[in-house]
């Protein structure tokens, strides 16, 4: 359905606002974060290794932040080490805890619902030898305890089990698995990235031997991890090179960072003292999109103990996710699907899988993560487009089934073709013909080279980044976006005969622009 022109003005004009509703993805930086980093920047440029009046500034704000961090854990600041990231804080672990027992033990168990830092990880661990199995959780994600004690045996050398999940909130009875992992020998790594600032951490009362954690998720800088190695556990850097980090991980401190990580654990208390505001937001979040959509179905669970404050998984049974969100970026509001590091792949979350949900589930489900910035307002303004979206009152993406995407269409000069598949779909299968590939997470810079007279039809794998991207182009006043629903696998299976005979014909490649739009 195309959108009259005075409704769609009407919107610009109610919506114009920016609402952030995705703290799980990351988080603005906090001001006095902001001004410590600024300092640094400015005035400590000194290497913490040098041994001069400037590197010894340095190296007391690297143990000045260290201190800070082993604080908000509670841990000794001899257990945390400085990483480029949590990425690199469960690689680290999961790679040097395998090399350290492997071949004489074979197993890690891990719950299937780890982010994509562990279950790649523990892919690549796997073509090594190394065994690996995924104990169940129920329909909340709350791992089986009975079922993770069955699996335990003499060869299990390492329990994975992420304390809080990214995408549903979900928190781990972490200090129980502990045990159990200690009755049978073996060491356990928690990933507390989303917990730090949500809810008390300790890794001490926890007894875990490794915990990774990431500053950008509590407001401050992006690109700077820590690691928790409890005293005597096993651990081999993952990076070699100078004595940094007690000669735990080589590299010249990135020391604005480091400061920033600091200064946000500094704020964790307030941070803590603020959930209740959150929790109360959420809760007035969920009663309002249970009355727009009586049978939504909220994947979270409801106690507050098992979840995270801020963090709502929620699905619109009917109602599709790349749509939806589509529209909610149109109006300026961010929220996602499943974890960031998915965004681009058009496979359903792992995560929301594991919990039962079906597919098409997985495909109907969204993740709002409330922060510190937002009011009830923001709730109001985001319920509000969500339930004109549902009851189809907006709607500004044209929709093609793949069935009638037929050769007329395909051959229409008054069509524009963007293929916004990922590289690795492209080396899979052959796309639609005459279509002009673009790299999808950089959209921005082809825009000069998209035609503005014409249709433009969107197609991606399966139809969910492909609407994103119609809404985006909506966005930027391209008025005739068709968005091929169930994208290019609907098509092959549905029209067999077209894809076999053009699919592949005159593709052309288009080259994003130098400049990148601010
Ligand atoms: N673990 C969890 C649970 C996360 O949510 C994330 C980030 O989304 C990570 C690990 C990775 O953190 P980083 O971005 O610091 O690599």
């Amino acid at each position: 359905m195309e959108i009259q022109y005075f409704e769609f003005l009407k919107y610009l004009v109610r919506f114009n606002r920016q609402v952030y509703l995705d703290h799980n993805a990351t988080t603005p930086v906090g001001d006095r974060v902001r001004s410590k980093m600024e300092r640094v920047l400015k005035y400590q440029y000194g290497n913490p290794s040098s041994f001069y009046g400037l590197g010894r500034k340095s190296a007391g704000l690297v143990e000045q932040a260290r201190k800070q961090v082993s604080q908000v854990i509670h841990a000794d600041p001899s257990e945390v080490i400085f990483t480029s990231c949590a990425s690199e804080s469960n690689n680290a672990v999961l790679k040097s805890v395998a090399a350290h027992f492997y071949p004489k033990k074979k197993k890690i168990i891990s719950s299937p619902i780890e982010h994509p830092s562990v279950t790649n990880t523990l892919a690549y661990l796997e073509t090594q030898g190394v065994l690996v199995e995924y104990c169940r959780v129920d329909d909340k994600g709350r791992v089986l305890l009975a079922d993770l004690e069955k699996r335990m045996d003499r060869d299990t050398f390492l329990v994975c089990c992420i304390l809080a999940n990214n995408e549903t909130g979900v928190i781990q009875d972490i200090g129980t698995v502990t045990k159990i992992a200690r009755r049978h020998g073996a060491l356990v790594l928690t990933d507390c990235v989303q917990a730090l600032g949500k809810m008390p951490i300790d890794v001490h009362a926890w007894d875990v031997d490794y915990a990774s954690f990431s500053a950008h998720k509590l407001y401050g800088p992006k690109g700077i991890g820590a690691l928790y190695v409890k005293r005597g556990s096993p651990f081999m850097p993952l990076l070699h090179g100078g004595h940094q980090e007690g000669g735990m991980r080589a590299g010249t401190e990135n020391l604005h960072n480091i400061v920033g990580f600091g200064a946000a654990c500094q704020d964790v208390d307030k941070l803590l003292a603020h959930t209740k505001q959150i929790r109360v937001l959420k809760r007035q979040l969920i009663q309002r999109l249970r009355e727009i959509k009586p049978n939504c179905v909220i994947n979270t669970p409801e106690a507050e103990a098992e979840c995270l404050p801020n963090t709502l998984s929620i699905t619109f049974p009917g109602v599709d996710n790349a749509g939806l969100m589509g529209m909610l970026d149109f109006r300026g509001i961010a929220v996602s699907a499943g974890s960031a590091c998915s965004t681009g792949e058009d496979t359903p979350s792992h995560v929301l899988k594991a919990i039962g949900l079906s597919d098409q589930a997985a495909r109907e489900t969204i993740r709002i993560s409330l922060g510190h910035g937002n009011t009830a307002r923001d709730i109001r303004y985001m319920t509000q487009v969500v339930q004109d979206f549902i009851e189809g009152r907006v709607s500004f993406v044209n929709m093609l089934a793949p069935a009638q995407l037929n050769e007329t269409i395909l051959f229409d000069e008054k069509t524009f073709i963007l293929d916004v598949r990922p590289p690795d779909d492209r080396k899979q299968f052959k796309g639609l013909p005459n279509a002009h590939e673009v790299n999808p997470l950089q959209v921005e810079r082809y825009l000069k080279q998209l035609p503005r007279e014409k249709r433009i039809l969107v197609y991606c794998p399966g139809g969910g980044l492909s609407v994103m991207i119609s809404y985006y182009l909506r966005a930027k006043g391209f008025k005739r976006v068709t968005n091929l629903r169930g994208g290019l696998d609907a098509w092959r299976k549905r029209r067999g005969d077209l894809y076999q005979k053009y699919a592949g014909q005159n593709v052309s490649v288009l080259q994003p622009d130098s400049e990148i739009p601010s």
